[in-house]
């Protein structure tokens, strides 16, 4: 299986890796598919956007157009030339500009989510399940509350990333995560080790994507207006 050396160094931004398998998707566009013995290239998941990049040789370049765990596998979905087969040795680059701002708006929704922890209104009565990160980044936290706390997250949240606190990774199994988390999201897999997301001083939570090593990275959080309906909460952020 590949080795996720986005996991291990989050700021790697090229690799060698070996092809251990090439395939092809025939529907819609062509493209190929390939699978390496490592990546450093993220694939789609929790919220956070795919990486992109480049794959090459002395004699061949593909592009990284998305990145996507399928059945296990991490598939390279690539746009260009036909690869080389499974047994080639090939250099890998990130879009790094790409992949440092999902970084950092990942991390801007886990200090909002802490922020809100701090205050006291998370796990409850608002329990977070599902956090998009992406263009338009949002938390959707099931309850509501009868009060505008749009003013007072901000604060916090800023006050988080103005105390520069680091953030630690550690894998766990699942007794020690349900032990050391604020709270589980539902749906985590139960049969594997899980990987535990420290921010210092404050609380872990369970998470498997890409982070900036402290708050300072995320710089200035802005959170928009918060809507509350149907039992739902959604916080959207933005960051500059
Ligand atoms: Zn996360």
């Amino acid at each position: 299986m590949t080795a996720l050396l986005y996991l291990e160094n989050a700021y790697l931004k090229e690799m060698e890796a070996t092809i251990i398998e090439v395939g092809k998707e025939i529907d819609g566009q062509q493209r190929w598919l390939l699978v390496l013995d490592k990546t450093i290239f993220y694939p789609r998941g929790g919220g956070q956007a795919t990486d992109q990049g480049f794959l090459f040789t002395d004699t061949w370049k593909g592009k990284v157009g998305q990145v996507l765990l399928k059945e296990g596998k991490i598939l390279h979905y690539m746009e260009g030339d036909q690869p080389p087969p499974a047994g080639t040795l090939v250099k890998g680059t990130l879009d790094w500009n790409r992949r440092y701002l999902n970084m950092r708006l990942h991390s801007a929704g886990h200090v909002v989510d802490f922020a809100l922890y701090l205050l006291g209104y998370s796990p409850s009565p608002l329990m977070p399940f599902k956090g998009e990160h992406e263009k338009k980044p949002v938390i959707y936290y099931q309850g509501t509350i009868e009060k505008d706390f749009q003013e007072e997250l901000e604060k916090k949240a800023n006050e988080l990333v103005a105390q520069d606190l680091p953030f630690s990774f550690r894998l766990v199994d699942t007794q020690e995560l349900e032990r050391e988390t604020i709270y589980l999201q539902p749906g985590l897999p139960t049969n594997k080790p899980l990987r535990l997301l420290t921010l210092k001083g404050v609380g872990s939570v369970a998470d498997g994507g890409t982070q900036v090593k402290s708050t300072s990275e995320v710089g200035h959080i802005s959170i928009l207006p918060i809507e509350q309906k149907d039992g739902v909460t959604l916080v959207r952020y933005r960051i500059n």
